[in-house]
């Protein structure tokens, strides 16, 4: 079978969605299914349409084009703030987008002028992560001006948090958030319809014991996809953590000495520290390496150590497994390897349907090649 090659249990992913939006359901916040990490991937957005999220978030206008081109029901937020050089597309196939600039909202008010479209604006807050958001006493004159402009509607406000300094939703942040939502609904005498909490780091606060408040929607990728808790990357109480996989295939298997021998200087990538001696041992090449994944990322089976990568090799100490050339190993990868091997040319994507036997099926094409 072609490999390399991740392999994405919709039936698993199914259950990953419908178990968050059920949880969530109770503390009345709904679910905006993250697609990014996926290349917007129909066949996984249409799964987390059927498991009840309330819409679909993408961080690429291409990724959301191309839901569009195969017709993925339902709203589309792009979630990174546009740029101004794909006003026009972003109006035309999404609904919603996330912003922190007015220049940029100027720009989108246009377009959605030029195409006949109403476009619907969420400003994102800075609460202190350091990644996108207007500072909290500028929103409210930023969310007067966006009432004002034609042509786009402010549907909400919401935040990030845990991405660029890790910062942790709390009681505190997040009870500043239902706060500045009442005080732009009292500047603008008119309801805001969502409050956007964050991503998929704040299920721990969104699960526990405070009160969500205003709180109305987060928007999940990793837990969903990979079944894990990004603020430690534990795994979440009910959820698989083996919907996606990734196969490559042994192309040399040898038993050799655990240290180099001769003169040692750089590697191909830089330093790495001098291996212990261990005496000898199974390694395994796999035709994999760091133009397929980032090995950092990846779990291999119990008792199998990926020793190191350089672009094409993924070496392994394979222990007692019994292995040989031409068979497969699968690991499961983190967010940072899912997205490397996602959006690599060689690597293969193949969806398992939960009809149609669950056999694998050649599914997922990259969105800017198609
Ligand atoms: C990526 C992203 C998300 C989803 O984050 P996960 O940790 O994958 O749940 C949510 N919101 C924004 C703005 C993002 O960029």
């Amino acid at each position: 079978m072609t490999a390399p090659r991740l392999e994405i249990d919709l039936g698993k992913l199914r259950h990953n969605a419908r178990t968050l939006v059920e949880r969530l359901q109770t503390r009345g916040i709904a679910v905006t299914g993250v697609t990014k990490a996926v290349c917007g991937s129909a066949e996984i957005a249409n799964v987390m349409l059927a498991a009840g999220v309330n819409g679909l978030g993408d961080s690429r206008v291409e990724n959301i084009a191309a839901m569009r081109r195969l017709r993925v029901p339902g709203p589309i937020t792009l979630i990174r703030s546009p740029m101004i050089s794909q006003a026009d597309v972003v109006v035309r196939c999404a609904e919603t987008s996330f912003n922190t600039e007015l220049d940029v909202v100027a720009a989108l008010s246009t377009a959605a002028a030029q195409a006949g479209r109403v476009h619907g604006i969420v400003l994102m807050v800075e609460l202190g992560d350091l990644r996108e958001g207007i500072m909290p006493a500028d929103l409210e004159g930023v969310a007067r001006q966006v009432h004002r402009m034609r042509n786009v509607q402010l549907r909400g406000i919401g935040t990030n948090l845990a991405c660029q300094s890790g910062v942790t939703p709390t009681m505190e942040n997040m009870a500043e958030l239902s706060a500045l939502t009442r005080s732009v609904e009292a500047a603008l005498g008119a309801a805001l319809q969502i409050v956007s909490g964050g991503n998929s780091a704040n299920l721990e606060w969104a699960l526990g014991r405070a009160d969500p408040d205003r709180v109305n929607d987060l928007r999940l990728g990793e837990s969903i996809l990979l079944g894990c808790d990004p603020l430690n990357r534990s795994p979440i109480a009910g959820l698989y953590t083996d919907a996606i996989t990734l196969a490559a295939e042994i192309i040399e298997f040898k038993v050799k000495p655990s240290q180099p021998w001769g003169k040692i200087a750089q590697t191909a990538f830089g330093s790495r520290p001098r291996a212990a001696d261990r005496g000898s041992k199974s390694r395994a090449i796999l035709a994999a390496g760091i133009q397929d994944a980032d090995p950092e990322g990846l779990t291999g089976p119990p008792g199998i150590e990926i020793l190191g990568a350089s672009s094409d090799h993924l070496i392994l100490d394979v222990g007692e497994a019994s292995l040989r050339v031409g068979s497969e190993v699968s690991f499961r990868p983190n967010y940072s390897a899912l997205v490397r091997a996602m959006t690599s040319p060689f690597v293969a994507k193949f969806v398992r349907h939960e009809d149609a036997g669950r056999q694998l099926v050649k599914a997922i094409e990259l969105p800017i090649a198609s």
